[in-house]
Formats: C-alpha cells, sequence, structure tokens
C-alpha cells in the first residue's frame, strides 16, 4: 500500500464526545467517523485492524473446532416470542415492522435463529457435539452510548453457539472455548483477566466474563492476588442476594463500625483499595442459620467522606427501577457513578442499619446502570448459591487456606463472555434430537460472545501514550511504514524507499509507502498518532552515510542500519 493511494485523514482534535483515550485516537487517526449516537462508519484504516481482529478469532474458533456460518442482522419476531425474549429484553431491542406489518427485530444476539437452526438440522446424537459461529453487525440500543466503539449501539461481535447431548458433553464444549479465549486474547496482545460472571435468569452453573484491565473500564472486578480467584462485582455481590432469597422478609444484615467483631475484621481482611473519590463500606449478613456473607460497594463521591450512611430509598423496592442521581444524593450523600482509577488503600467505616432486601435497592442505585438488561433481575432472579462459593472461601476462610488476607479491585473492559445455557433456548424452541436409545432429548446448549469491535478500543486504551496509538504487531493497521523524505527531490530516496518497500512486501510484511511528499515532522507525527509499530526512515543524509533510520513505536530512541541489513532486520 502506498500512502498516496490510501485515505489518511487525521485530526488535530478530538470531538468534545470523545471523552476516553481510545474514543479520542480513533477520531484522530481517522479510523471511524460518527454517523448517529454509537453508530461509526468503520474508514479503512480502522477497518484493517477490524479484519486483523477477525481473522485471529477466526482462526482459533476454526483450530477449536466450530464451524462459521452467518446468520442474518433482521430476524422475525416469532422466534423472539417462542424463546420469551419478546416480553423480556426491554428497549435494547430495537423492533420494527416489514411492509406488511409483521415484527422483526435487528438482532442483538442470536440464540434463538441458532436454535431454530439447530431444531431444523440436527435430528440424531450423531450430529453432536457442534459449535456454529458468525461474526456479524449487532444492534443493542444501549441507553448510554458512549466511548465510540466501546460502548456502540451497532457493533461488531463474533457470536458462537454449541450444541450437545448432556451436560458433561457442553462442560467439555465450554472448556474449549475458554481456552480459545485464552488464546484469542493472548495473540491479540492484550492484558486481561477471565473472572466468574453471574448467570443471572439464566441459571446455568458457568460463566466468564474476559475482562481487559483499564481504568475507565465500566466494570468492577474482585479478584485474589493470592489466588487465581477473580469474579465480576455482580457476582461477587451474590452472597447476599441468596441471604435474601433465604430470608426475604428476616433482618439479616448488620453493619457494624470496624471494631465490631466480624464484620470489622472482613474489612480489615479485604484491603479495599481505594482512590480519593472512591468510598467503600463493607456489610456483613449474618443469619444465625447461615454462613456469614459479605457484601461489598463502591461509589464515588465528590466530597470526602469516610462514612456512608446506607438505607432505603423509599419506592425502590416493590417497583424495580433505579434511583435518580437527587435521591441518592438525598439518602446516601453521595452521587453515583464509575470509579475513577484505584490508587491509595483507605480504611472503611460503616455506619447505620441494612437489611437485605434493602441491599438490592441500593445497588440498584449506585452501582450498575445496564444490570437489568443483561437479562439479571436483582429483584427475582438470583443467581445459584454454588456459584458464590468461592467468594465465600476467600472472605470467610481462614486465611491459613489460602493464605487470602486480601480482596483487590480493578477496573475492566468486558471484551468476551463465556456461559454455559442449559436447556433454556433448546426447550423454548422445542430442540430436540434422538439419542442412542432412539428417544428425544434437548440439546444441551452454551454460547460464546467476543466483542470485536470494542478489542479495538480496548487495546487502545492499554497501549497509547501523548503522541498517540501503540499497536501490537499482530492487529496494526500496517506493520511497518517505510518514510521516504524529500520524496519529490531525491531520485536516490525514491529508488532506496521503493526497493525496501518491495522487498518487505514479497516477504509477507504488511508495509506501507509513504510517498506523500510531505515534511518530515508531520509525516512523523502522523505516524505516531496512527501507531504503527516499525518506521523505517530513508533519507538522502542517511543514504550518504549508507544508512535507513529504524525506529520500533515504543521506543523513542531510532537505530541506524545498513541500508542491505534493513529487510533482515524487520523480517
Ligand atoms: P456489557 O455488560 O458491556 O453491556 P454485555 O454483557 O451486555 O456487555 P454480551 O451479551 O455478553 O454483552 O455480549 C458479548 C460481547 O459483546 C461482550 O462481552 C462485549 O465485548 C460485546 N458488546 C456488548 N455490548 C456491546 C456494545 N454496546 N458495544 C460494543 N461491544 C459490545
Ligand atoms: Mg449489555
Ligand atoms: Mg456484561
Ligand atoms: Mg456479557
Amino acid at each position: 500500500m502506498r500512502a498516496s493511494a490510501f485515505h489518511i485523514t487525521t485530526l488535530k482534535e478530538a470531538p468534545n464526545d470523545a471523552e476516553i483515550a481510545s474514543h479520542r485516537l480513533m477520531m484522530r487517526s481517522g479510523m471511524i467517523r460518527k454517523l448517529a449516537g454509537g453508530i461509526y462508519n468503520y474508514m479503512p484504516l480502522g477497518l484493517r485492524v477490524i479484519r486483523k481482529i477477525e481473522n485471529i478469532i477466526r482462526q482459533e474458533m476454526d483450530a477449536a473446532g466450530a464451524l462459521e456460518l452467518l446468520m442474518p442482522v433482521v430476524q422475525p419476531a416469532e422466534l423472539w416470542i417462542e424463546s420469551g425474549r419478546w416480553e423480556q429484553y426491554g428497549p435494547e431491542l430495537l423492533r420494527m415492522k416489514d411492509r406488511h406489518g409483521r415484527d422483526f427485530v435487528l438482532q442483538p444476539t442470536s440464540e434463538e435463529v441458532i436454535t431454530d437452526i439447530a431444531r431444523n438440522e440436527i435430528q440424531s446424537w450423531r450430529q453432536l457435539p457442534v459449535n456454529f459461529y458468525h461474526i456479524q453487525t449487532k444492534f443493542r440500543d444501549e441507553r448510554r452510548p458512549r466511548f465510540g466503539v466501546m460502548r456502540g449501539r451497532e457493533f461488531t461481535m463474533k457470536d458462537a453457539y454449541s450444541f450437545d447431548r448432556d451436560v458433561a458433553g457442553a462442560q467439555k464444549s465450554y472448556q474449549v472455548m475458554f481456552d480459545a479465549y485464552m488464546k484469542i486474547f493472548n495473540r491479540l496482545g492484550l492484558k486481561f483477566r477471565a473472572v466468574s460472571a453471574d448467570t443471572g435468569s439464566i441459571g446455568g452453573s458457568q460463566s466468564h466474563e474476559f475482562q481487559v484491565i483499564a481504568d475507565i473500564g465500566e466494570d468492577l472486578i474482585v479478584y485474589d492476588p493470592a489466588t487465581d480467584f477473580a469474579a465480576n462485582i455482580e457476582l461477587a455481590a451474590a452472597p447476599c442476594l441468596i441471604a435474601q432469597r433465604a430470608a426475604p422478609s428476616e433482618h439479616v444484615a448488620e453493619v457494624s463500625t470496624p471494631g465490631a467483631s466480624k464484620c470489622s475484621a472482613v474489612a480489615e481482611m479485604l484491603k479495599v483499595p481505594l482512590s480519593s473519590t472512591i468510598k467503600s463500606i463493607v456489610l456483613t449478613t449474618e443469619p444465625k442459620d447461615k454462613p456469614a456473607v459479605i457484601w461489598l460497594l463502591l461509589l464515588r463521591g465528590d466530597h470526602d467522606m469516610n462514612e456512608i450512611k446506607v438505607g432505603k430509598i423509599p419506592g425502590l423496592k416493590d417497583g424495580f427501577r433505579m434511583a435518580t442521581d437527587e435521591e441518592i444524593i438525598e439518602h446516601f450523600g453521595c452521587k453515583p457513578g464509575y470509579l475513577g482509577p484505584v490508587k491509595t488503600i483507605k480504611p472503611v467505616k460503616v455506619i447505620a442499619d441494612l437489611t437485605v432486601a434493602n441491599m438490592s435497592d441500593f445497588v440498584c442505585g449506585a452501582n450498575r446502570e445496564d444490570f437489568h438488561i443483561q437479562g439479571v433481575n436483582w429483584g427475582r432472579d438470583l443467581p445459584e448459591p454454588e456459584l458464590v462459593t468461592d467468594l465465600r472461601n476467600v472472605v470467610e476462610g481462614d486465611p491459613a487456606p489460602s493464605g487470602v488476607g486480601s480482596l483487590a479491585i480493578q477496573r475492566g473492559i468486558e471484551v468476551g463472555h463465556v456461559f454455559y445455557l442449559g436447556t433454556k433456548y433448546s426447550e423454548a424452541l422445542k430442540a430436540t434430537f434422538l439419542d442412542e436409545g432412539g428417544r428425544p432429548a434437548l440439546m444441551e446448549m452454551g454460547c460464546y460472545g467476543i466483542g470485536v469491535t470494542r478489542i479495538v478500543g480496548a487495546a487502545i486504551e492499554q497501549n497509547h501514550d501523548d503522541k498517540g496509538i501503540i499497536w501490537t504487531k499482530t492487529i496494526a493497521p500496517f506493520e511497518v511504514v517505510v518514510c521516504g523524505l524529500g520524496w519529490g527531490k531525491s531520485e536516490a530516496v525514491r529508488e532506496q524507499a521503493e526497493t525496501i518497500y518491495t522487498a518487505l512486501k514479497q516477504r509477507g510484511i504488511d508495509v506501507i509507502l509513504d510517498d506523500r511528499d510531505l515534511r518530515p515532522g508531520i509525516m512523523f507525527a502522523e505516524w505516531e498518532l496512527i501507531g504503527v509499530p516499525l518506521r523505517v526512515t530513508v533519507g538522502d543524509r542517511g543514504l550518504a552515510e549508507g544508512i535507513v533510520e529504524l525506529l520500533s513505536r515504543k521506543n523513542p530512541d531510532p537505530t541506524k542500519i545498513p541500508v542491505q541489513d534493513c529487510v533482515d532486520q524487520i523480517i
């Protein structure tokens, strides 16, 4: 590719709605252009990155035995009615009518359609197991699209669906996908953590999210630095909800101040890291016949509080709605919102009484804004108790088990999600097969999503500096840029730059030749913004000494290389 024939349109400034680095840099480098809220054009530069991510995912999915197909973006409402999600899904599901007045949706996910395919295509146990996947446009009418491609309304997802004869088979399929995801996110060069996640209303027994570690992440991860325990905040919070189910009307929660036996011990043990604006409360619930459980909640307050008032917001208990900012300020004296970066450790002091029932009211208002859309209705659909044993072990255990003494919290961007579904969809859509004895049986399912376009943003969040993006080679829009200085004037530069460019191309390197005859400062700044990992500079001054310059985007110091060694150095 030649830069003169490519579409490079960088911007000095990012638009005002770009709040985070990755959004700003994607706009400035010309990767995306906004069409409407949460809807973006992927420009040639951005699409190159997306395609590379897709290809890594595709290679690993294929290697794991999954079969690619392609399901339509537009899906008939009938299937959604059959699964029950036409009613349940809420306003994130974009619904529309065709000219005959028939209802359709723009797909936010494909469980219904794939189960329809399975029930039509699979008759015999001999056809199982099978795992179908596609990489397709999704639409979710997000309440708050933001951060560019990170929370878009239209975005690209890889979604896979496994079908098995029995639970043991489904668990194996789940593990195969889990392992494939580890490979994918490693190849993408991301710093990530696989965390146990809640299974919400689906109530299966297994779910993991793959969280890219980043301060701007919208999710909270609770993990134990000493063991491999890691869970998302919803799962970490589950114990109190289980207690609620165990004793819905009982007063089972107690909030203690430090110094009061168990609670303070837990608080102490947790050593929750807090930023200067984050405060935390740690509550224990202790019904006499139930094991103690802990509840952990973080809030952002914009004034310095070392006490947090905990109480119930009237009206939240019965209906299921979010507390307004005003209500939260009135009742808790602090603002809801996302947390800033975790910085320092502060002691926790908690006052007031709380019942478990109103803890979930509290979380409604303060912690998550979209959990009810995920199909988890915290008031009614409670996670399975087994899911939280891990956390309970960590927080209750004798520190001599695990060596556990503290749980840490960090923020993450959910880039992948694997989920054991059981027979939820096969039952609703009657997807059966004939088992070895000739009896009809329900297919055991799993679903596995990866946010392809979200990964672009997540990767940039983890890899950028004040000059721009720093791509890892595997997903860079170009691996190498050859910059010819004084292009218009120097025959020698043109000749040498062309030679290097052609040689790299022949060796399979994804290289772009900058033949635009720009001033060096402008040219270099542009490639630094775009984030190409390696730059080769060919200029008259260097050529006079028989050298070209190599500069890694990660390293401020160029190295001088004899012209004839340049290509070998790069490949
Ligand atoms: P979130 O909690 O961020 O809303 P989700 O749990 O609703 O995500 P899933 O249904 O698990 O998302 O979808 C699989 C993957 O699709 C997610 O792990 C995420 O990477 C990606 N994804 C979901 N919503 C969006 C979005 N609005 N924009 C971009 N990617 C998304
Ligand atoms: Mg969502
Ligand atoms: Mg999620
Ligand atoms: Mg998810």
